[in-house]
């Protein structure tokens, strides 16, 4: 039963629900979409206003597409949603999906260091709006996104399209990324080990202030002393410096 769970074998419950966190049947679904209890992952559905979803809602051929514009304005949404969830505790890995189809359109998932920040960030967003959304946070049972995520798509293109049912993530630059991730305080991890980083005691509430604010002032050396080297080597086996290659662009890079 547990070898078979979440794969086509399995006639109970739904492989896509399982590796993608998202099933285009939603509740009318044959089988079995079991919402974890608890989850390093949070799924917020639908965060991101794709203006392509808008573009074809409306007539495509009336909307004015510029590239880098889009690319900027995705930019900054995924750094002010990245910075919000980071309050809540170390992220490892987010993602913002590209595909149209109802059921994922925008769908931001958020993978935690540790389940208790991830409970955090789904207790502190929900009944909250983002640009006039409510949000619905949800605990995904997906954490390993190498699974989830369409190999066509990410190698050159997805004969589906949009409209596929693999998650087709919207990259943001390497160096931007790895920027984010670098620059997260830990307040779980500094808090709990208490006296080790003892000149950065005051870091916690600065942390705090710091979200919404400019990137500027961080400091990348404070940033990273700040973290525990013990706790994260036992909680999570890659160094903190390499956690990005775990959102992985198996094919390296090639659109960028
Ligand atoms: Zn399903
Ligand atoms: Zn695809």
């Amino acid at each position: 039963m547990a070898r078979i769970h979440g794969t086509e074998d399995d006639r109970v419950n739904c492989p896509f629900y399982f590796k993608i966190g998202a099933c285009r049947h939603g509740d009318r679904c044959s089988r079995l979409h079991n919402v974890p209890a608890f989850s390093q992952t949070v799924l917020i559905p639908h965060m991101y206003p794709n203006p392509l979803r808008q573009a074809v809602a409306d007539k495509p051929e009336d909307v004015q597409h510029d590239p880098q514009k889009m690319e900027e304005e995705f930019e900054d949404f995924y750094e002010e949603v990245f910075e919000e969830f980071a309050s809540f505790g170390y992220v490892e890995e987010m993602h913002v999906v590209d595909n149209l189809g109802d059921h994922i359109v925008g769908h931001v998932y958020v993978k935690f260091r540790r389940e208790e920040d991830a409970e955090a960030c789904k207790i502190g967003l929900t009944g909250k709006y983002y640009k006039g959304q409510l949000l619905k946070p949800e605990f995904s049972p997906v954490t390993d996104f190498r699974e989830a995520r369409c190999r066509q798509f990410d190698e050159t293109k997805c004969s589906r399209g949009a409209y596929c049912n693999f998650m087709h993530i919207k990259e943001v630059s390497r160096s931007f990324r790895k920027e984010l991730l670098r620059d997260q305080d830990d307040p779980s991890s500094s808090s709990s080990s208490g006296s080790s980083s003892s000149s950065d005691s005051g870091s916690e509430d600065d942390g705090k202030e710091m979200i919404g604010e400019d990137t500027d002032e961080r400091d990348t050396s404070k940033a990273s002393s700040s973290v525990d080297p013990s706790e994260s080597s036992a909680s999570n086996p890659q160094a903190p410096n390499e956690s990005h290659d775990a959102i992985g662009e198996p094919a390296e890079e090639k659109k960028e």
